[in-house]
């Protein structure tokens, strides 16, 4: 738990990570005591097909949840992993249902379902643009940079998907396995919460973009009628996105850069930034929509 720049409590979360119980290489209390000891206040503990309940383990507060994935390991047949975070009861849900019905279920159990890494699926706002249930998206997943693959970010994705209306929450996370020591404790969210936070308060923190995601950085978006400002943490560059693919002032880099600003323009329908300090790491807004 930190105070951020405004002085706002913020707990440090991790909604993606697999233990022993699925592909993972660790045990859920050595995961969890890893993470505790990073600074972590909740993590999630999502398996693969193996929804675990909400908890303390090694004095670390557990979402419950679940990784459920459908589709095998070919991209261009429609490859789907969804996260059911903070599910009241167990999803019942098979490997042979559908994507639809997978959402359907993690909804009806009150849950949240994260989009995980479309990038690293090969994920298009086509193959999405029918599903609906969809709570959040992962902006970035830091084992799809670690180990044997290489596409983590999925900027690209939800840029196109807010082009056509649908603006998720966007979360990073690690989706830890402890592969080589490069996927653990990375990327996480900074959630604006109550430490004592009931689950369905933390779905409803998520649900309403009340966080930043980040590897380090800070990060703070605003509008004020046709300017849009970051504020952050010190970094070395800070970008904005939307869906007006060149504008003026759209990226700065420098050194100890806190603050950058921009002016809209009448056809942009979204904006959210991003900001990297001088060590590469990243930090992602979410989306405001205008
Ligand atoms: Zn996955
Ligand atoms: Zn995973």
């Amino acid at each position: 738990m930190i105070k951020d720049m405004f002085g706002q409590t913020r707990l440090k979360v991790n909604l993606h990570l697999h233990t022993t119980e699925s592909d993972g290489n660790k045990t859920a209390r050595e995961a969890a005591d890893i993470y505790r000891q990073a600074g972590y206040d909740v993590i999630a503990i999502t398996d693969h097909w193996k929804y675990r309940e909400s908890g303390i383990t090694c004095g670390l507060r557990i979402l419950s949840g679940a990784e459920y994935n459908i589709g095998g390991g070919d991209g261009s047949g429609g490859v789907f992993h969804f996260l059911a975070l903070g599910c009241r009861h167990a999803p019942q849900v098979q490997k042979e249902d559908s994507a639809q019905t997978i959402l359907d279920e993690i909804n009806r159990r009150g849950g949240l379902a994260v989009l995980a890494h479309p990038a690293w699926s090969l994920n298009t706002p086509e193959q999405t643009r029918g599903l609906s249930g969809i709570g959040a998206t992962e902006i970035y997943n830091t084992v799809s940079d670690a180990g044997q693959s290489s596409r983590p970010y999925s900027g690209d994705f939800v840029d196109c998907c807010a082009c056509q209306g649908r603006i998720y929450p966007l979360i990073a996370d690690d989706d830890t396995h402890y592969y080589d020591g490069s996927d653990e404790t990375a990327s996480c969210i900074m959630l604006s919460c109550a430490p004592d936070a009931s689950d369905q308060e933390i779905l409803d923190a998520i649900r309403r973009q009340a966080f930043y995601a980040t590897q380090g950085p800070e990060i703070h978006i605003f509008r004020n009628g046709d300017q849009v400002t970051v504020r952050c943490s010190p970094v070395s560059r800070i970008s904005f996105f939307s869906n007006a693919v060149w504008a003026r002032d759209r990226c700065v880099r420098g050194e100890n850069l806190t603050q950058n600003s921009c002016r809209l323009l009448p056809f942009e329908t979204f904006i959210r930034a991003e900001a990297t300090d001088s060590r590469g790491r990243r930090a992602w807004s979410n989306i405001l929509r205008l």
